[in-house]
């Protein structure tokens, strides 16, 4: 299984401005040689030597993850602004001729989890078919609301792919190809549903935006049988723990947390998401170092191996 990360940005798009452009290049300059820049292969070289912070961005886009099983099936998780992209790289594919399939699960219907939609190209072609999950009995309402003529000037039926909404039993399991499937209530505001996808005994864990504070903590072996043994754990961690102190009943949660949990459950590694629109590239390497020592300092002491790392847009993982 191969997981790829169209949209990791929580809560808004959010565009690098023209000064972070520029910062961003004053510092490449600032350390270049001149032997970096001696033919395109050097400088191509140089610039794949900068850190993600100097070089790129984590990504500006919203929440939109797709699971590549060894099956071949099409899966995605959630539909931010990243779907939209996610959408270009099927019409490179069966989809450009109406031919695509694929199935597509949703978190909850918080816009940052659904605006790319109404953008999502395969969505317009006849003969594509796009099977939604979740446990929301009335998700297709929700999704048609979005594009109401008052809020957006096409709506879904205009979108000619044919679509059909399964809700799952909440808490249930469901086999899509050999692919097991278990949804997990999340604390949230209006409540939202994390996702464990297990294939030929790997697993992979989207926790979907989560709560979990230290009073949580208590009552977390409720969650035992969604993170036990997960390979990777894809972890709503848009705030540092003191923001998350401040920011209590946000519906989301800090690094500290999400690695006491993977920690608890045996989980090989967590790659932290769902990145605030206020958080530079920068911020976000500090984000990391930071859960980095935190591992060292503490669940790393008890001999637990655990590896952090930031989800970063376009980048696919094997798993
Ligand atoms: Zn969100
Ligand atoms: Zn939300």
């Amino acid at each position: 299984m191969k997981v790829k990360f169209w949209g990791v940005r929580g809560s808004l798009p959010t565009p690098l401005t023209m000064d972070t452009i520029q910062n961003k290049i004053f510092r490449a300059l600032q350390r270049v040689k001149p032997s970096d820049l001696e033919s395109n292969e050097t400088i191509d070289n140089y610039i794949d030597s900068l850190p993600v912070s100097i070089k790129g961005t984590y990504g500006g886009n919203s929440t939109c993850i797709q699971i590549i099983p060894d099956n071949g099936d099409v899966i995605c998780i959630d539909c931010g602004t990243g779907f939209k992209n996610f959408g270009a790289s099927l019409m490179q594919r069966e989809f450009k001729s109406g031919q695509g399939f694929a199935s597509i699960f949703v978190s909850h219907t918080h816009w940052d989890h659904i605006q790319g939609i109404p953008f999502f190209l395969p969505m317009f072609i006849p003969g594509n078919k796009f099977t939604f999950y979740s446990p929301f009995d009335d998700l297709q309402q929700r999704i048609e609301y979005q594009q109401d003529f008052s809020h957006f000037p096409i709506n879904l039926e205009m979108m000619q792919a044919k679509k059909e909404f399964v809700a799952v039993p909440q808490e249930g399991e469901i086999f899509l190809n050999g692919m097991k499937v278990i949804n997990k209530r999340m604390r949230h505001p209006g409540a939202s549903y994390g996702y464990r996808f297990e294939e030929n005994g790997k697993v992979f864990c989207f926790t979907a935006d989560c709560e979990f504070n230290l009073d949580e903590m208590d009552e977390i072996d409720s969650y035992r049988e969604f993170f036990q043994d997960a390979d990777v754990v894809l972890f709503d961690a848009q705030y540092t723990f003191n923001e998350s102190i401040n920011k209590i009943d946000w519906g989301h949660s800090s690094a500290s947390i999400a690695i006491d949990i993977a920690a608890r459950f045996n989980v090989k590694k967590v790659i932290l998401y769902h990145h605030d629109p206020d958080y530079s590239d920068d911020k976000l390497d500090n984000v990391l170092a930071n859960a980095r020592s935190y591992i060292a300092m503490n669940v790393g002491k008890k001999g637990v191996e655990l590896e952090v790392d930031l989800a970063l847009e376009g980048a696919e993982i094997e798993i």
